[in-house]
């Protein structure tokens, strides 16, 4: 061990466990690139002024977690605690939304910051997947991305997760439920931490996790009984959409999640073995955050789902992906000639789209077969000086154990066949 060690709230990701990270980026991404969601990336920092308007002032993220720093030239950003924001700052910038082609469709993979109490499930740097459809009100639009969800999930072989949906309302109608809710609120018995946030984002209190605050809720006045009807009608199409699909969903009238910008549709996955951070992703429509970092109205959804967590989700239910082995043909010289000759023919196969890998340093027949039985290759080549003399590499099939030689010239051709 070195002196140093990873972060408090952060853990390396190294094979082999490493390789069901990639498998999850990829299989959550899969579906969005087949539908239309083109790949976007932005800087792990933005401007803090960014996250302060589109994530919202009242919320812990900005409050309490943020990686905010002043850089030598006296500007000041932050790490980036989630992507909605960035996204939508760079869909701007770039002028997407002008270029005609309503909703702009954009996926994106990354590392995220939040300086949270860590646990398991919970890290001060993780990993997300998201999507984000930037500029259209249509229940189809906040449909597709849940169906995508779902789908992303299943093809992982995930059952045990479940999604909760609400409707936060908009503009016309959350006004009128956030004074309801505020009064009701105002005649509890809370801290008066939990007073000052009623009076700044009274939603956020439903979302508090205490027994003694959630008892007091019980009668709270939910916003579904508030929806004005664009809301009700839009909310009704979304969910019989999702029905349509065949996507099962819970509806979940207290869901308000953490962050400020969204309206209407809202969603989240949450999977039943991972305990108390127990959401793998999230999401929802934001119509108005566009407007609050400066842009036009755009209305528009999108989701993260958590990469930790997924991995987490599948370990819960014993899911095990399959994964294709890294390497498919190992290769064992004996001897300096045989070494010049076998690393030309690993070149050969590699360069053929045939993963293969190399007995390297100086060990013996005993310790490459190790290390050949360890990369889970197919096949092991291995070639000594005789086999040299008479042109040919022993094959060994790792699985059958079947053994024989194949002239060199043959090797790649005869791979490619049995590899089939
Ligand atoms: P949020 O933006 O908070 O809704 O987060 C979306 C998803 O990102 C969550 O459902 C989690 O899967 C994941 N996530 C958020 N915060 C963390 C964290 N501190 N550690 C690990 N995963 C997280």
């Amino acid at each position: 061990m070195s002196t140093f060690q990873a972060p408090k709230g952060t853990y390396d990701l190294i094979p082999p466990d490493s390789a069901r990270f990639l498998a999850v980026r990829e299989a959550i991404s899969a579906p969005l690139k087949r539908s239309g969601y083109g790949y976007i990336e932005t800087p792990g920092f933005e401007n803090v002024e960014l996250f302060a308007r589109g994530v919202g002032e009242s919320t812990d993220i900005v409050t309490k977690e943020m990686y905010a720093f002043e850089t030598k030239g006296g500007d000041r950003l932050a790490l980036r605690p989630e992507g909605t924001a960035s996204v939508l700052r760079a869909a701007l910038e770039a002028n997407l939304h002008k270029a005609g082609n309503l909703p702009v469709k954009l996926w994106y993979s990354g590392s995220y910051y939040r300086y949270e109490r860590p646990q398991k499930g919970r890290y001060r740097h993780f990993s997300q997947v998201g999507a984000e459809a930037i500029g259209a009100e249509d229940p189809a639009l906040d449909a597709e991305l849940i169906v995508l969800a779902d789908d992303a999930y299943r093809s992982l072989g995930l059952r045990e997760f479940r999604i909760l949906l609400n409707s936060l309302g908009d503009k016309e109608c959350r006004p009128v439920y956030r004074a309801a809710l505020q009064e009701f609120l105002r005649g509890l018995d809370l801290d008066e931490d939990t007073l000052r946030r009623a009076e700044i984002n009274p939603l956020r209190v439903l979302d508090d996790k205490r027994e003694a605050v959630q008892k007091q809720l019980a009668d709270a006045p939910l916003l579904r009984d508030y929806l004005c009807d664009a809301c009700k009608a839009y909310h009704e199409e979304v969910r019989a959409l999702l029905t349509a699909q065949g996507v099962a969903y819970e509806d979940d009238p207290r869901l308000v999640r953490g962050l400020d910008y969204y309206t209407r549709t809202t969603f989240e996955f949450v999977h039943d073995g991972l305990g108390s951070q127990s959401a793998v992703g999230g999401g929802g429509r934001y119509d108005g955050l566009s407007e609050m970092i400066g842009g036009p109205a755009l209305p528009s959804v999108g989701w993260a789902l958590g990469v930790d967590r997924t991995v987490l989700a599948l370990e819960a239910e014993g899911v095990t992906l399959e994964l294709p082995a890294a390497t498919s043909v190992f290769a064992v010289p004996l001897g300096e000639e045989a070494r010049r000759v076998l690393f030309a023919k690993v070149t050969e196969l590699r360069r053929a789209g045939i993963a293969a890998d190399f007995s390297f340093g100086s060990k013996g027949l005993k310790g490459a077969m190790k290390n050949a039985n360890r990369s889970g290759a197919r096949f092991t080549l291995v070639v000594g000086e005789r086999d040299l003399a008479e042109g040919v590499a022993q094959l060994k099939d790792m699985e059958s154990g079947e053994q024989g030689p194949v002239r060199l010239d043959d090797i790649l051709t005869t791979l490619q066949e049995r590899l089939a």
